[in-house]
């Protein structure tokens, strides 16, 4: 019996890798149904999701309120296009740009289009408001950075996967270390409109910036006239154990990007929230998408926002963060090379000694873990909020064995 169900899984392997292309290399588990923490596979063996879709699925699988919300909706109104008003986008607007302390959201739904969308904002601010010339308007951006996948985004990427052989690229990038407030300081002239950077960098492995690097970056840009786009796409909504990375060190950037968590694990939904003087400057016609600001993801994201405003998904995060922490850096020395923890977010560097990022994934994957390595030697763990003391136990314990 057990033959046939591998071999359904098998087949279904098959069929992906024969008819969709390849610009991912899964793990070798067909998921079927989750709730929670836990996702079933086509076999019905069990495993615990450190991943969460990369923080798309911080209130876990099938959330019970967030379903509710989508299930209500989908019966009602789904989508109009920004042609006409729908009843949902206010209230979800109004929510959200509560929860940030700003006056204006721009709803997508991917988190590449929040940043293409905040790089618009970002120029049009720099002709109409501080007056830089015509097409001469450069963002500062990180070393290691992730933002997305669109051609202008890739183009200032220095991951040559992401990048080589995607060009020509789009201009008006300057790079500078991630990390180096006196370098961005040095690299802004009269033609900057921005600083963009991720408060945390997820994709590069958790790298957690120096102390007060944030904060000098608000000082930085304030003095010189820039504003300072936070990309809180990973790092936001709950996952550090605070609504947003910003508020570790008590920092308020101009424009957030948000996405992945605000669909609820549901559908894609993403924003770019400022205030008037900043997103006011984008005019009718100039910018949208057909499903940005739609009812259904707007309800879903209304709920998503009224969870995090009661602040215990934060408070559990960061209660469990530290559990985690300490956990992970009794592995120090035993496979390990080092962590990185903020609130329930973790990269973890294996030694290559013990094998690589993707062969740990591969042998949590056997022992019930899902978790995903990144840049070679690194797995990040992203589990949902709502995971339990015990259970982040016994996938640390899992983790021993897979490194010994
Ligand atoms: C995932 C991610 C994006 C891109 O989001 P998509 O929804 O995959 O387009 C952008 N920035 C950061 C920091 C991310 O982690």
């Amino acid at each position: 019996m057990s033959t046939a169900v591998d071999d359904l899984g098998a087949q279904l392997i098959a069929a992906e890798s024969a008819h969709v292309a390849h610009n991912y290399h899964p793990l070798p588990i067909v998921a079927a149904r989750a709730e929670g923490v836990w996702v079933t596979d086509v076999e019905g063996k069990r495993y615990l999701d450190l991943l969460s879709a990369y923080s798309a699925l911080n209130f876990g699988h099938g959330h019970p309120a967030i379903l509710a919300a989508a299930r209500e909706q989908l019966d009602r109104l789904t989508l109009t296009s920004r042609a006409f008003h729908n009843d949902k986008l206010g209230p979800f607007a109004t929510a959200l740009a509560q929860l940030c302390g700003k006056d204006l959201v721009l709803p997508m739904n991917t988190g590449a289009e929040a940043v293409e969308t905040g790089i618009k904002v970002a120029r049009a601010w720099g002709y109409r408001s501080k007056g830089i010339a015509p097409d001469a308007a450069t963002i500062i951006v990180a070393n290691g950075n992730f933002h997305g996948r669109t051609t202008t985004i890739v183009g200032f990427s220095d991951d040559p996967v992401a990048h080589d052989d995607f060009g020509p690229y789009a201009p008006g990038f300057v790079h500078v270390p991630y990390g180096d407030a006196d370098a961005i300081a040095a690299a802004i002239d009269e033609n900057t409109a921005a600083v963009l950077v991720e408060p945390i960098q997820g994709e590069a492995g958790v790298v957690i910036p120096p102390e007060g690097f944030l904060r000098r970056v608000r000082d930085i840009c304030t003095e010189n006239g820039v504003l300072f786009i936070a990309d809180e796409i990973q790092s936001g909504l709950g996952r550090v154990g605070e609504t947003f990375a910003c508020d570790r060190e008590g920092v308020v950037p101009d424009i957030y990007l948000l996405g992945k968590a605000l669909g609820g694990g549901i559908l894609p939904l993403s924003a770019v929230v400022a205030n008037e003087d900043v997103l006011g400057v984008i005019r009718p016609g100039e910018h949208g998408s057909t499903f940005g600001g739609n009812p259904l993801a707007s309800a879903v994201g209304l709920r998503v926002v009224e969870m995090l405003a009661s602040g215990e998904f934060q408070t559990r995060a960061k209660a469990l963060g530290e559990h985690l922490a300490q956990a992970l850096q009794g592995l120090v020395g035993h496979g390990v090379t080092a962590v990185r923890v903020a609130g329930l977010w973790a990269g973890v560097d294996i030694d290559p000694a013990v094998g690589s990022g993707r062969e740990i994934a591969e042998k949590l994957l056997a022992r019930g873990v899902l978790v995903k390595d990144t840049h070679g030697q690194t797995i990040r763990i992203a589990p949902p909020l709502t995971i339990r003391a015990t259970e982040i136990d016994w996938a640390i314990e899992q983790l021993r064995h897979a490194l010994s």
